[in-house]
C-alpha cells in the first residue's frame, strides 16, 4: 500500500500515461533520469523506448521491486537515494546533458525545484507532475497571486511551459488537489544573468515574505532607498509589481553587510 509520508500517489490511467511519456519523448541515446519511479507507470513505457534509464527511489521497498523486475530491470541503474540531496551532476556522462522526469511526491515538490535548478547547467530539460497550483506558480508572471519566489527563481533558470492538466481520478489513491505537468527548459543562454544566485533568492524572499508591504519596507534591510530611484523603480511598489529583470538588478544592489 502507498505509503503517505512519501507522497506516494500511483499513476493508472493509461491514457494520461500515454501522454506524459509522449510529452517526455524518450529517445535511445539519452541521458534520461527518473525522480521517484515508484511502482513503474511511467518506467515501464519509458524503458521501452531507450536502453538505459537511472531512476532515483527513496523508498526501499519499491527500489528493491524495480531491482527484479521481469522486464525493465536490465534497462535501469536504480539509485536508492533522497533526491533531494542527490547530486544529480554525477550522472551526466560524456557531456549527455540529463532529461529529468517524475510524478514527483507533492510534499517536497518546492524544496526539489530549487534543487534541481541548482543542476540546471547540465540538464536538457525536465518534466513534472505537481500539484497544478505549483505549476501555475511557476510559469505565474508579475501582478498576481500566484507570482512569487518560486516563479523568479523559476524563470531565471528555465523557460517553463504547462503542458497537461490532470484529474485526481488519474492516481491512486487520488490526491486532494489537481495535478499538472509542467516543462522546464534550462536556458542555454540566461536572459539575464545575477552576480550572486543566493542575492537573488534573498531579495526574492524578503520582497515576497511581507508581499502586501512596498518594496521600501520589506527590502529596508537589504536596499538603499536611492538604489530605487537609480534603477527607476518607484518604492511604492509591492513585490508582485517587479519583472524578473527588477530582482535580479536589486540583487546585484544589496547594501554591504556592514551597512545593513
Ligand atoms: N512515478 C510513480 C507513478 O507515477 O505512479 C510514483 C509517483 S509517487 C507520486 C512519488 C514517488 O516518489 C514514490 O515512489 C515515492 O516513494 C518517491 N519518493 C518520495 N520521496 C522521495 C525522495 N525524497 N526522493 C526520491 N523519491 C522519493
Amino acid at each position: 500500500t502507498a505509503r503517505k509520508r512519501f507522497g506516494q500517489n500511483f499513476l493508472h490511467d493509461q491514457y494520461i500515461i500515454s501522454q506524459i511519456v509522449d510529452a517526455i519523448a524518450p529517445m535511445p541515446g539519452q541521458n534520461l533520469v527518473e525522480i521517484g519511479p515508484g511502482l513503474g507507470a511511467l518506467t515501464e513505457p519509458v524503458c521501452e523506448q531507450v536502453d538505459k534509464l537511472t531512476v532515483v527511489e527513496l523508498d526501499r521497498d519499491l527500489a528493491a521491486r524495480l531491482r527484479t523486475h521481469p522486464f525493465i530491470a536490465s534497462k535501469l541503474n536504480i539509485v536508492e537515494s533522497d533526491a533531494l540531496k542527490f547530486d544529480f551532476s554525477q550522472l551526466v556522462e560524456q557531456d549527455r546533458p540529463l532529461r529529468i522526469f517524475g510524478n514527483l511526491p507533492y510534499n517536497i515538490s518546492t524544496p526539489l525545484m530549487f534543487h534541481l535548478f541548482s543542476f540546471a547547467d547540465q540538464v536538457q530539460d525536465m518534466h513534472f507532475m505537481l500539484q497544478k497550483e505549483v505549476v501555475k506558480r511557476l510559469a505565474a508572471g508579475p501582478g498576481g497571486k500566484d507570482y512569487g519566489r518560486l516563479s523568479v527563481m523559476a524563470q531565471y533558470h528555465c523557460q517553463v511551459i504547462p503542458v497537461l492538466e490532470v484529474p485526481p481520478g488519474a492516481f491512486k489513491p487520488a490526491p486532494k488537489v489537481d495535478s499538472a505537468v509542467v516543462r522546464l527548459i534550462p536556458h542555454k543562454q540566461k536572459p539575464i544573468e545575477v552576480q550572486s544566485l543566493q542575492n537573488l533568492n534573498q531579495v526574492c524572499a524578503m520582497a515576497f515574505n511581507q508581499r502586501r508591504k512596498t518594496i521600501r519596507n520589506s527590502l529596508r534591510n537589504l536596499i538603499d532607498d536611492n538604489t530605487f530611484e537609480e534603477l527607476g523603480l518607484k518604492p511604492e511598489l509591492r513585490a508582485e509589481n517587479l519583472s524578473l529583470a527588477d530582482f535580479a538588478a536589486l540583487s546585484d544592489r544589496i547594501k554591504p553587510l556592514d551597512q545593513a
